[in-house]
């Protein structure tokens, strides 16, 4: 089969690229379906000046305008939905309904942008001082740059594009070089939806076109997501570089399970925060904290759940229940921080690693996994696996497992599962996350919520999606203004 093209989208233009590459698999059958062009300083520096060019007519569009080509993005995103997922599902190897679950949470970052005109409104104080009044505008920043992960192919860039536009920003995307064709497909539907000539544009590769993009004095803002060691990275040095940042890094995600929990739901709840995705997600619930005696009525029946979890190709009818994960390395690195949990001493209660996916013997799978008896100093407890991997540590009480869950490096998400108002109560006011489930395994925000990662699951001040994002997109004037002439009342004498 003919590798996908994945061009570059610069200025309006389609661009065939001639450069080096690197290759983008199917992770269901690992075969190379794509070439990902390895794009560097001069394809970024096109980009920039492209969207610079098209600034200043973008931003003095008014409002309304901008809202109305997101109105019909919305809708032609809607209609090639499938095509969407599918491509999600053959570059990134998520089921459908994985896909499509996440899609829509993208497609709903559309609808939070239709609703722009709202958002910009300013204050205003009429005679501040005699004859003088006071507003402010919220007015775009300029060029805007994304950065994305592989986990999220469609999700994560529609995150960021929609509402940087939206708020009269232009912008180049970055897609990670392993899943860059959902990408390419999401600007084709905006550029057909009437979206000027080099409002968006589109650059692939890795770290050379990320460092032109971090040190380009025409970048305003820069918005991140990926892991955290590059998370910090891109924040220090954008900041450095006088831009504005939001990084989003990974993290390491909690469930605490109280002895009077629904357990039949929360068996549920758990093994789709652990496996969904194969795990690949940064509200990923990795590990369950177990409190009393929860543990002897959960873990049962959450080891016949995990065994029963089907794993296979998510390109095909048949549907399994969990895909692959990204690469063959990715799945050495899961497997060896299983094999490390073994040999520091937790107990594998079922191991993924024994797994054979007959139909597909060169796709990179990973079993569902449960690890008992996890302990605090263990890799598996403090590196995020990013794999379809269950820890389970046992606490004596709620207060230890807050402990527990408080000691991480991270601070993304957090789950409790209980019948007891008070322990919740507890647990929301006490856990150091910034999201927070109660009876709800992946508490991951909406479109019109902040996505509010704590720690070193973030770095920046304005977190990604709802007001903080229209706040991290724009920048305030506050207009002081005066008229000679009459004074205020004189009207009524007349
Ligand atoms: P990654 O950090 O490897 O890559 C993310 C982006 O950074 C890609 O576009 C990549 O090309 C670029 N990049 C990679 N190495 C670089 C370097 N040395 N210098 C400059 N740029 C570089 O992340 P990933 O493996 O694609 O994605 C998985 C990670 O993303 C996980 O840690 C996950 O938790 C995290 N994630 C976080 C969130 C969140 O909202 N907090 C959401 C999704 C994923």
């Amino acid at each position: 089969m003919e590798p996908t093209p994945c061009p570059l989208f610069i200025g309006g233009e389609w661009i065939k690229s001639r450069l080096s590459s690197t290759p983008v698999y199917n992770p269901s059958t690992g075969d190379v379906i794509a070439e990902c062009p390895a794009g560097g300083a001069a394809e970024v520096n096109a980009a920039v000046e492209a969207a610079a060019a098209a600034f200043p007519a973008w931003r003095d569009t008014p409002a309304v305008e901008r809202a109305r080509v997101f109105f019909r993005y919305r809708q032609l995103v809607e209609e090639n939905f499938d095509r969407i997922c599918r491509c999600v599902t053959r570059e990134h190897g998520k089921t459908l309904a994985e896909a499509r679950g996440s899609a829509h949470r993208g497609l709903e970052n559309i609808e939070y942008a239709c609703g722009i005109p709202s958002m910009l409104f300013g204050d205003t104080l009429g005679n501040l001082a005699r004859n003088v009044d006071c507003e402010t505008l919220l007015q775009p920043l300029g060029v805007c740059a994304g950065i994305t992960p592989f986990n999220f192919p469609a999700m994560v860039p529609l995150w960021m594009f929609p509402l940087a536009l939206a708020c009269g920003n232009t912008f180049v995307l970055k897609p990670s070089e392993k899943v860059p064709l959902t990408a390419v497909l999401l600007v084709e539907l905006l550029e057909k939806s009437g979206l000027p000539k080099g409002v968006l544009n589109l650059v692939h590769g890795g770290r050379a076109c990320v460092d032109a993009l971090l040190t380009h004095p025409k970048v305003k803002a820069v918005s991140f997501v990926g892991s955290t060691p590059i998370a910090k990275y891109i924040y220090e040095t954008g900041t450095r570089n006088g831009k504005r940042v939001q990084a989003n890094g990974g993290a390491k995600n909690y469930i605490v399970v109280m002895p009077d929990a629904d357990m039949p739901r929360t068996v549920e709840a758990l093994s789709t925060a652990a496996f969904g995705c194969a795990g690949e997600r940064c509200m990923a619930g990795s590990t369950a904290l177990t409190v009393g005696a929860a543990a002897e009525s959960l873990m049962p029946s959450l080891i016949s759940a995990a065994r029963a979890i089907k794993v296979g190709p998510t390109d095909r009818a048949a549907q399994p229940d969990m895909g692959p994960v990204i690469s063959a390395q990715h799945r050495e690195r899961v497997a060896s921080l299983i094999a490390m949990g073994e040999i520091e001493g937790a107990k594998i209660v079922c191991d993924g690693r024994l797994l054979r996916v007959n139909e597909a013997p060169r796709g990179f799978y990973v079993g569902a996994t449960v690890v008992d008896n996890v302990q605090a100093d263990m890799a598996l407890a403090k590196e995020e696996v990013f794999g379809p991997v269950l820890n389970v540590m046992r606490m004596e009480d709620l207060d230890g497992a807050i402990e527990m869950a408080n000691r991480s490096a991270f601070g993304n998400g957090a789950a409790i599962f209980t019948r007891s108002g008070g322990a919740a109560r507890e647990f929301k006011h006490r856990v150091k996350a910034g999201m927070v489930g109660i009876n709800v395994g992946v508490p991951a925000t909406m479109a019109m919520f902040p996505f509010t990662g704590w720690d070193d699951s973030f770095y920046g001040d304005l977190h990604i999606q709802g007001r903080e994002a229209v706040q991290f997109y724009t920048q305030q004037k506050v207009i002081t203004s005066r008229w000679f002439g009459g004074e205020v009342g004189d009207v009524w004498k007349k």
